[in-house]
């Protein structure tokens, strides 16, 4: 092999060089070229983004045009569009990295699509999630978050575990609001339950227990009756009691005295008392005595003190009972007896008329004893004084008895409290509003005090006594008239001072409510239901009533009187009862109820008279209550329906069963037992079974219409109304009596 000359491996190793040299400029100018390359493709990629988001824009302007009606819209769209703006700015930053290699996608035609699907808003106008605006309370609750994360707080909202009061009947609205729960939530707790209920329905205690602890709160069960909670409270400490005056109650058959009695007592006090000595009747007076004061309640018979005593008020200390020594034990005395006894409250005797010239006042005495009344004269402990009313005779010795058991009974009350107390009587005065009188059982009762009466509550606005004086305070077991209520009272309501108004409009909300639901006077559409339902279950009697009294003590007693009158059957039915004359509207109302008057003490004016008689309404008087009764209940009787008797009279067996032209079936039968008479009651009994029952409509003998015929005989016999008789069948007669009933 020939070895390279010298030229040659010259030329070679230059020849080398710049290959080598082309070789590196080569790769440069690739590299340079890969560059510009690149730069170039990342260039038309962002103008491609750029493109796209201008057509965005485009969209979102488009978009806030038609939502441009509102302002605040089109606000919040360009807020969003400036959005996109810099979204598209972010996607163009980030395109590039992914962009060289890949073509840039064209617009999304999903994203068009998703604009223009269903109503546009600017909120779906904007792609995904990036133009939503914020609301403002989710703006608020964001601050609130932060608030509470600042504070160190959780986040998370807790549910919170109340202590739900659930009374006896509830609102779900009410029992929702009470647990911080949507209403939504607890309707559809009990749909799942099974029970559908709108938001105003009412829910017993027990669901609402049920519902409470599902949505894991604890539960307090109330009944409503707790608004009344500490009204009364006995409370007093030992220390704070001062005596107070007896309060009396004078009972007694009629005529034995009581009213004379008791003016003779008032009038002794008048004489002895205050200057002017003017009296009013208020329905309660004080006595004054050398020993101390005596209370004495002034409201018609005993009748008035049973009525308070049925709605708890125990209004009496003592009870005087008047028995007139010419006339002795009457069965209203016995009555007083034991209404004294059931209610716990000592009695001291006054036997009166002892003036009379046959007074007997030992026959009382034994009389009595009869009824376990055993006086002191006959060594008993219960005090006897014989006076009379009328000559005044003993009236000191016997305020003397009465201030002596008082001292017995260590009649004692805190003055300085909150007054309660009884209303004795109470009515609607035409220039005063309604006035209620009050005995004060303890405590101080002022002027300005906020009281509560059964469903009536008021700001005191004045306080008269007994002989027509303003005052501004009563203190324990004396009475006042209180004036500045809203409504009259009822005789026998306790009387409470509360703290405030509010107080006592929660408290006569309550009894109102109560009272309703207790009379039961629903909806209109209810009660007609119930009333043809009743009418049609029972077939039950009414008699109705108008009564109208001179006072509400009297009403009350006569009410509850009457009630006692009634039966399954028969009941008399107080429409109306009032305090006050006969008026053309009460005759009126008892036209329209189909209702009897009755004036008690009282008496109709001229044009109620006028309408009685042109409407025919009956209207009685009364000034005795049992007379009063009895008339009712006699004129009840007469609403009973008559006892009906039945009396068997005899068995007829159908042998065979003739049909006759014109008058069609008969039955030819022979009598087998007792007889059987035309005009009598029939039955037709098959295999024991009763088929028919009627009245005979022929009975004849041969061809003759005959009475009766008896047992062995044959016969022929038709029904009224009736064809079908068999042969074989039986028929039973007899006759129905009507027996009229009484009470
Ligand atoms: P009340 O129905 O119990 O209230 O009895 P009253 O007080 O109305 O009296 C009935 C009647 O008895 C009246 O005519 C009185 O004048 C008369 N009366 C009452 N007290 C006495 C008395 O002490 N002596 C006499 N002689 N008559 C009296």
């Amino acid at each position: 092999m020939r070895t390279l000359t010298a030229e040659e491996a010259e030329a070679r190793e230059r020849a080398l060089v710049e290959a080598r040299q082309r070789d590196i400029e080569d790769k440069k100018r690739a590299e340079v070229e890969a560059v510009e390359r690149f730069e170039r493709e990342a260039r038309e990629a962002a103008e491609l983004v750029e493109k796209e988001a201008e057509e965005a824009r485009r969209t979102a302007k488009r978009a806030a045009d038609a939502e441009a009606k509102e302002a605040a819209a089109e606000l919040k769209a360009s807020k969003a569009a400036t959005e996109t703006e810099a979204d598209a700015g972010r996607s163009k930053s980030r395109r590039p990295a992914g962009g060289a290699d890949k073509p840039a996608t064209p617009p999304k035609p999903r994203n068009d699509a998703d604009r223009r699907r269903g109503k546009l808003t600017v909120s779906n106008a904007l792609n995904d999630d990036g133009g939503r605006a914020r609301s403002l309370a989710a703006f608020r609750r964001r601050q609130e978050r932060q608030k509470k994360q600042a504070r160190g707080g959780s986040v998370t909202k807790e549910k919170v575990a109340r202590e739900v009061t659930i009374p006896e009947v509830i609102t779900i609205q009410e029992l929702a609001n009470r647990m911080s729960e949507r209403a939504v939530d607890v309707i559809k707790f009990l749909m799942k339950e099974g029970e559908m209920h709108t938001i105003n329905d009412i829910v017993d205690t027990d669901t609402a227990q049920l519902i409470a602890e599902d949505f894991g709160h604890t539960v307090k069960r109330v009944s409503e009756s707790d608004v009344e909670e500490g009204l009364m409270q006995d409370d007093d400490p030992a220390d704070s009691m001062k005596p107070r005056a007896p309060i009396v109650t004078v009972m007694g058959h009629v005529d034995h005295g009581k009213t004379s009695l008791l003016d003779a007592l008032r009038n002794a006090s008048v004489v002895s008392g205050e200057a002017g000595g003017i009296t009013q009747h208020i329905g309660a007076y004080q006595v004054e005595t050398a020993n101390g004061l005596a209370t004495f309640i002034d409201t018609p018979g005993h009748a008035a003190f049973t009525a308070m005593r049925a709605r708890g008020a125990k209004a009496t200390d003592i009870v005087v009972l008047v028995v007139a020594a010419d006339d002795g034990v009457m069965p209203q005395t016995i009555e007083a007896i034991s209404h004294a006894r059931e209610a716990g409250v000592p009695l001291i005797v006054a036997i009166n008329k002892m003036d009379k010239p046959d007074a007997d006042p030992n026959r009382v005495r034994t009389d009595l004893l009869n009824h376990e009344v055993i006086v002191e004269s006959m060594s008993g402990d219960v005090l006897e004084v014989e006076i009379s009313a009328l000559k005044g005779t003993n009236l000191d010795k016997l305020l003397e008895a009465i201030l002596l058991q008082a001292e017995l009974l260590n009649l004692q009350a805190n003055p300085d409290r909150a007054a309660d107390g009884i209303v004795v009587e109470a009515q609607l005065d035409k220039g005063r509003g309604p006035v209620a009188t009050v005995l004060v059982r303890r405590g101080t009762l002022r002027v300005g005090d906020i009281v509560v009466a059964g469903v009536a509550w008021g700001k005191v606005r004045a306080l008269i006594n007994d002989k027509g004086a303003n005052i501004p305070e009563a203190g324990p077991s004396v009475p006042v008239e209180v004036l500045g209520m809203n409504s009259a009272p009822e005789a026998g309501d306790q009387i409470v001072v509360v703290e405030h108004e509010g107080r006592a409009r929660e408290i006569t909300a309550y009894r109102e409510r109560k009272l309703r639901d207790t009379r039961g006077a629903p909806s209109a559409r209810s009660s007609l239901e119930q009333m043809m339902s009743q009418l049609k279950e029972s077939g039950k009697q009414e008699f109705s009533i108008l009564i109208k009294a001179d006072v509400q003590g009297s009403a009350e007693a006569i009410v509850q009187a009457l009630d006692k009158l009634g039966t399954d059957e028969v009941a008399a039915r107080v429409v109306h009862y009032a305090v006050g004359g006969i008026s053309e509207s009460d005759v009126q109302l008892a036209q329209a109820s189909n209702a009897i008057v009755i004036g008690f003490n009282v008496r109709a004016n001229k044009q109620a008279r006028d309408a009685a008689e042109v409407s025919g309404i009956e209207i009685r008087y009364y000034n005795i209550i049992y007379d009063l009764v009895d008339d009712v209940k006699a004129a009840m009787s007469g609403l009973l329906s008559p006892d009906l008797r039945e009396t068997f009279l005899g068995n007829a067996e159908i042998l065979e069963v003739f049909n006759i032209t014109k008058v069609g079936k008969v039955a030819g039968c022979r009598v087998v037992e007792g007889n059987v008479q035309r005009g009598a009651k029939v039955r037709l009994v098959r295999d024991s079974v009763v088929v028919h029952e009627g009245t005979l409509s022929t009975l004849k003998r041969f061809k003759d219409e005959v009475k009766e015929v008896q047992v062995g005989q044959e016969c022929g016999m038709a029904f009224e109304n009736y064809q079908d008789m068999r042969a074989g069948d039986v028929i039973e007669c007899f006759t129905v009596e009507s027996i009229q009933r009484s009470l």
